[in-house]
């Protein structure tokens, strides 16, 4: 099973925009001895013995991320970007209060307060919406604030290509008393390369997840620039939601934080915005309609609603040939989220492989190909793509490929 799905990964263009391939050394820091072991507590204030190379470990975690997003206070325990949510509103929230974040339709999470989340049934979420040209629609995010006196504001999601202004989020929550979370998820790694804006210096807590963009080992992270709080989202990780941390996986995170920190990781995410930027240019000029009119960060949503096909059927007719898609729901779309008129497009994954604009150009016009031919000859479109992805993923082998015997 191993080996399958590393041929999986290696064999496919992988275009999801949350996944990326991280490092051998990162896969490698997983795979150790820390996962044997109990650290319930946090450095130096444990509840088992023996944690001295456990705390190692995480104060230079907490180091390493500090530095990385330029913020005094890390907590590096969450599990997942969920969880990392979740202890920001168990610190912040009683059950029944009220938050402010971006629907899921218009790109926010699950985790700000879908229905049948925990989020969504233990709070009272208000949510706002892009505008129809694709922005956040910042007037309708301060008058919602104004109305309803939110205790908590997100800012972030997970199918939104521009730019956040976290300084226009920050004064609409100083004007409601509102404690202001930014869930960098998505973008964190085009934060940590410089490519996209800092959350610092204008929120109060930050959430992320460290495996999208950032290229570490799956889990999450919160950030903070106050004592106060991060004494606050300290106890709410721990007792409050989880018990011992994976310090197999905290070690791990170590790893990335330090490659994050190399000047080749700025290289990577700004070369991830560009490969984004080219893919964005080819949609739209083969008359494909790109949400918003392009992108700032590492992901395009197509409006596929002219171009009779569904987000379904496309993600599938793309995954058949080896280009791993997902569809997604758009704005006001007349699509269960199930079918979806949307799909989005993510460059983080295949840039790491090596892959520079001249190859998302091909990507793109491949892409294009399949959706306008969608149901002409199909057979033959497939085969002849496949052998085209085949191509690039054998020029473009995923970068640990050597060192396994697959
Ligand atoms: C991915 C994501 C999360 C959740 O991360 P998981 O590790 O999957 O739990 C939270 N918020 C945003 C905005 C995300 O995109």
């Amino acid at each position: 099973m191993i080996s399958d799905e590393f041929n999986n990964q290696n064999d496919k263009l992988k275009l999801i925009a949350s996944e990326n391939y991280a490092s051998l050394a990162v896969i490698q820091a997983q795979g150790t001895f820390f996962t044997n072991k109990y650290a319930e507590g946090y450095p130096g204030r444990r509840f088992y013995a023996g944690c001295e190379e456990m705390d190692r470990v995480e104060n230079k975690a907490i180091e390493l991320a500090c530095k990385l997003f330029n913020c005094k206070f890390a907590n590096v325990q969450p599990c997942s970007g969920s969880q990392a949510n979740q202890a920001v509103m168990f610190a912040f929230l009683n059950p029944g209060d009220k938050f402010l974040a971006m629907s899921l339709k218009d790109g926010g999470h699950l985790t700000h307060g879908h229905k049948i989340t925990m989020s969504g049934k233990w709070f009272s979420p208000v949510h706002y919406h892009v505008n129809k040209d694709g922005f956040i629609d910042m007037n309708e995010v301060r008058k919602l604030a104004l109305e309803n006196k939110p205790k908590l504001i997100i800012c972030g999601a997970s199918a939104y290509s521009r730019k956040i202004d976290f300084a226009a989020f920050r004064s609409i929550a100083d004007e409601v008393g509102a404690i202001l979370l930014s869930d960098i998820a998505h973008y964190s790694g085009l934060i940590a390369g410089k490519a996209y804006p800092s959350p610092f210096p204008y929120s109060h807590v930050v959430t992320t997840t460290t495996h999208k963009t950032l290229r570490g080992p799956r889990g999450g992270m919160i950030l903070c620039d106050d004592k106060e709080i991060a004494d606050k989202i300290d106890r709410a990780v721990f007792p409050g939601i989880q018990g011992g941390p994976l310090m197999h996986v905290i070690a791990a995170k170590l790893v990335a934080f330090e490659e994050a920190l190399s000047l080749d990781f700025a290289k990577y995410a700004s070369q991830v915005v560009k490969n984004a930027k080219v893919v964005a240019d080819v949609f739209k000029s083969r008359g494909i309609k790109v949400f918003s009119g392009g992108t700032d960060s590492h992901l395009v949503l197509l409006d596929l609603t002219n171009a009779q096909i569904s987000g379904i059927e496309a993600e599938n007719i793309l995954n058949w040939s080896g280009l791993v898609v997902n569809k997604n729901a758009i704005p006001n779309d007349n699509q269960t989220p199930f079918i979806a008129s949307g799909i989005r497009i993510g460059t983080s994954a295949c840039t790491t492989r090596g892959m520079k604009e001249k190859e998302f150009e091909k990507i793109a016009n491949m892409i294009c190909d399949k959706i306008e031919n969608q149901r002409d000859s199909i057979d033959n479109l497939i085969t002849r793509t496949k052998i085209d992805v085949a191509k690039l993923c054998n020029d473009f082998p995923i970068y640990y490929k050597k060192s396994f015997g697959f």
